[in-house]
């Protein structure tokens, strides 16, 4: 890290006045917060002061960005990066924040080669080195195995990251097979359930892609852990390993919460 750099940190932690009731309330109300230890919650804390001084959140269409609103955000983002560090998210600053679902256009190329243009309503949306995207609404809809900010910041890992188009890279440490065969695997077994109309734990939606399946599959690691530990053992312990943290051993297992649509 440059010079310059830390020391801005330091100022910034220093000089940072977050509203200890503020922190509380906005921390309370996510409770897959529950199990952080002192140290760990101390350590979001101070991830959370810089994330909110080197990143701009904008609301969109008139959304007014209240510090609950930016507060709650930038805590889910920080979650997944509590053991990685802020430099995970280096190389870009904004985020764009809509009242609820937004519409983009896409194109999708079909088996005869022709371009379908159309418009989509979204969730969220990551651009690789570029802004993340989210719909408010959607951010407020999170329940167990459901986390709109969760979901786009795991792309963003991924996007900005080292990786392919499917999967990121491992970390430094891991066996970088056993973290590939492991992902496929359970994405062709996942597809496999959602193909046989089988019951599965998260948004199907997972079935569409490699890389949507890392980043429904971190919602559950961080938001349904003891669910996602018991019924993909195997997987639970590779996301362990790449985010450096073990939350189905600091969370008590919840029930199901609500699906969402119109994630991206
Ligand atoms: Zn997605």
């Amino acid at each position: 890290m440059g010079f310059l750099r830390e020391w801005r940190r330091k100022r910034a932690l220093k000089n940072a006045r977050l509203d200890a009731d503020l922190w509380r309330r906005v921390y309370d109300g996510l409770s897959f917060l529950r199990g952080l230890s002192d140290d760990e919650a101390a350590r979001l804390r101070d991830l959370v002061v810089l994330f909110l001084a080197e990143k701009e959140m904008h609301g969109a269409h008139g959304l007014e960005l209240s510090p609950e609103i930016r507060l709650a955000i930038a805590i889910q983002a920080c979650l997944p990066i509590l053991n990685l560090g802020l430099s995970v998210y280096d190389g870009w600053v904004g985020i764009i924040v809509y009242p609820g679902q937004f519409r983009v256009v896409k194109e999708e190329v079909d088996a005869d080669g022709v371009v379908h243009v159309y418009e989509d309503e979204q969730a969220g949306e990551a651009w690789p080195g570029g802004p993340v995207v989210l719909s408010w609404e959607d951010v407020g809809l999170s329940g167990a195995g459901y986390n709109v900010v969760i979901h786009e910041f795991a792309h963003k890992i991924h996007l900005d990251g080292p990786g392919d188009d499917d999967f990121p890279g491992p970390r430094e440490g891991m066996d970088a097979n056993k973290w590939r065969e492991t992902l496929q695997a359970a994405y062709d077994r996942f597809c496999a359930e959602v193909d046989a109309g089988r019951p599965v734990l998260v948004d199907e939606y997972a079935a569409e892609h490699p890389s949507e399946f890392f980043a429904v599959m971190s919602e559950a690691f961080f938001t349904d852990s003891a669910v996602l530990a018991r019924d993909y053992p195997a997987l639970y312990d590779q996301l362990a390993a790449f985010y450096r943290q073990d939350p189905a051993e600091r969370l008590p297992a919840r029930p199901a919460g609500r699906r969402a649509k119109g994630r991206a």
